[in-house]
């Protein structure tokens, strides 16, 4: 019978396989017949290795006495490993000299450093998932005595791109290194896609967010019934929390045909710009078999023929007067349409392929039917999900405050809108036309790479969005409010800091996952996380956590000042929007918890600072 060269339960390294990068890994158990091991990576990941693909510890702290190896691999690996500690990460002294001899008693120096460092790295199995190569926790666990060697390591902590530029390693050398990086990353992030991808098991029910089943059934009728209410209060000549409950209308007055089958038009012809040809083509970000799916980002132009149809419209007088005398109308027809919706997605799931659902979905019907159990469905190429995140919702917004200002002129005789509606209108035409410019943005957000398409994200989309956000243009309609332009240029400048917040971070961290080393980055700092992608410790994301959260805080408190302070109804929406936000966020710090890490734990010393400290 073969022997086998390692005993289950010993900590060793392996090789990923297709690359040349070792990681530590537990031996599980050993196949006598086809002589293959079963491993475990750190990050929980379990796959079968061949003897060869795997060394013992210490083959590695071997390179201690300078024995280097010559195989690719080994070559290789130290050269990832470097990207943390090589040279171009050099002490300030040091990055000074330019000096071969110098560089090579500091590449000497490093190589030492490097291999007192490892025993170190080998800490027991089981809490980290961290990366072997240039894993942060690791450099910051280093305790070796010497204070340049500390600075070193204080250095190497972070991947800066600014000590590369500094760094006496040739120029095109440190191009060449990085591209390679960037190709690494990818690719493990790929692969480890690619393994998991049986791994998305349905989620327990101590794991179910929004209160779990009892919650989502809450806000499931809870939602519509708070929707109504509110703009049935707005309606009223004093919308004081005092005179709650408004009066009610009978059901069958909420409810017209022909609203519907004008709700089901714009619906149609938001889709019919979605569908032409014009605009780029842009992969999304990798599922979880390694696939990225294509997406047109186009909704810039579908703004600009909305636009021209809407002007056309109005230059023929047609009467958009229509849409704000049955409001509500088209509230319950955009609810009806988004429940319509939610069933056809949640049945159409089941013919989906496991690998194509949720990470969020749970087995539970009612949650799911919630949460949305197919990630990204698509009638051929057309992307529900995305399609609604920012079309018919989004700009029917900006519409409906259009048809707000003009029952505002015509309501109030008005020859002009009020300055109060000039800005809210202005402000949140800011955010749509924002959204709609930087659409490519949606696809790394948490409703595109997360959550399914379900009942939540279609209400969101196209009832919530369209009817609440645009309280505050309704609001005015029947509550007039001076604003003075003092007034008005200080909340101009709110908005506009908030505007620069919310852009800034969300730029930052859009154009860092799209290509992270795209060299108008290199300024900032990161750390690397097991799975291949890193996360930015510097610039926005390294002020505090979320920092795109905190500008849109502001820009909501903005769009709410020109309705005064007679009511707290216009508020409305900073108040929701903080819950939203606080929950958001709590979601965010624990999906991100569970993908990184110590890595993310690293992130939340380095950056300890959050928008809502004392939440949670
Ligand atoms: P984010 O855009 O903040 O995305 C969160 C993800 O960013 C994390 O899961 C993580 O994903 C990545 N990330 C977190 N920290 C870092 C870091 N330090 N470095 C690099 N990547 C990091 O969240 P949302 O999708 O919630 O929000 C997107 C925008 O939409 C925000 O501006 C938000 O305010 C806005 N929004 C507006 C709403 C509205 O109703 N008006 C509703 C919801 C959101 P990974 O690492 O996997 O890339």
């Amino acid at each position: 019978m073969p022997s086998r060269k390692f005993a289950d339960g010993e900590v060793v390294r392996g090789r990923w396989p297709g690359s040349s990068l070792y990681y530590e890994v537990e031996i599980l158990s050993h196949d006598s017949t086809s002589q293959l091991y079963t491993v475990k990576y750190k990050d929980g990941t379990e796959l079968e290795l061949k003897e060869n693909d795997i060394k013992p510890l210490t083959s590695f702290r071997q390179r201690k006495g300078g024995s280097t190896s010559s195989s690719p691999s080994r070559r290789r690996g130290s050269r990832s490993r470097s990207r943390s500690r090589s040279p171009g990460r050099l002490p300030k002294g040091a990055r000074r000299s330019a000096s071969a001899s110098h560089q090579a008693d500091i590449k000497e120096t490093r190589r030492e450093v490097e291999v007192k460092l490892t025993p170190l790295v080998l800490k027991p199995f089981g809490n980290s998932i961290s990366r072997y190569n240039g894993d942060p926790e690791h450099i910051e666990r280093n305790d070796v005595p010497h204070k340049n060697t500390q600075e070193k390591f204080n250095l190497s902590q972070e991947s800066s791109y600014i000590a590369t530029q500094y760094s006496p390693r040739p120029r095109r050398e440190q191009i060449r290194l990085k591209e390679m990086d960037s190709k690494e990353e990818k690719f493990v992030t790929k692969e480890l896609a690619v393994r998991r991808t049986f791994e998305v098991t349905p989620i327990r029910a101590k794991d179910l967010e929004f209160g779990g089943v009892p919650g989502v059934f809450l806000i499931m009728f809870g939602l519509p019934v708070f929707l109504f209410l509110l703009l049935l209060m707005c309606k009223q000549k004093d919308p004081s929390l005092l005179n709650f409950p408004p009066p009610l209308p009978a059901l069958y007055e909420l409810w017209e045909t022909r609203v519907f089958g004008v709700y089901l038009l714009w619906f149609l012809i938001q889709a019919l710009f979605y569908l032409l040809p014009i605009g780029k083509v842009v992969e999304g970000t990798p599922l979880i078999d390694g696939r990225r799916l294509k997406y047109r980002l186009n909704g810039f132009y579908a703004f600009i023929l909305t636009s021209a149809v809407i002007g056309t419209c109005l230059f023929q007088g047609v009467e958009f007067h229509y849409v704000y005398r049955h409001f509500l109308q088209f509230a319950l027809a955009a609810t009806v349409f988004c429940v319509v919706l939610s069933v056809y997605l949640y049945t159409r799931s089941f013919k989906a392929p496991r690998k194509d659902l949720s990470p969020a979905s749970s087995g539970n019907a009612l949650y799911d039917f919630f949460i949305g159990r197919e990630l990204n469905p698509r009638i051929g190429t057309f992307d529900l999900k995305y399609f609604c995140e920012l079309r018919p919702g989004l700009i029917g917004w900006v519409v409906i405050n259009l048809v707000m200002l003009l029952a505002e002129m015509k309501i109030q005789s008005r020859a002009v809108p009020s300055l109060a509606m000039i800005l809210v209108n202005s402000f949140q035409l800011l955010y749509v036309v924002d959204a709609l410019w930087n659409e490519e943005a949606v696809l790394t957000t948490m409703d595109i790479i997360h959550d399914g398409f379900g009942f939540m994200l279609a209400f969101g989309d196209l009832v919530w969005v369209p009817f609440i956000y645009s309280f505050q243009a309704f609001y005015l309609v029947s509550h007039p409010n001076e604003v003075s332009w003092p007034m008005a240029s200080l909340m101009i400048v709110l908005k506009l800091c908030g505007y620069v917040i919310f852009r800034g971070a969300n730029s930052q961290k859009n154009a860092f996952r799209k290509n992270p080393s795209d060299p108008k980055l290199s300024h900032l700092k990161t750390i690397h996380t097991s799975t291949g992608k890193n996360l930015l410790v510097s610039g926005w994301w390294g002020f505090v956590r979320h920092p795109n959260y905190l500008g849109d805080l502001i820009m909501a408190l903005a769009w709410s000042l020109p309705c005064g302070f007679n009511h707290i109804l216009p508020y409305f929406y900073v108040v929701y929007f903080t819950m939203l936000l606080v929950h958001r966020e709590a979601r965010d710090e624990y999906q991100c918890k569970k993908k990184y890490g110590v890595a993310w734990e690293k992130y939340c010393q380095r950056v300890p600072y959050r928008i809502f400290p004392y939440i949670y």
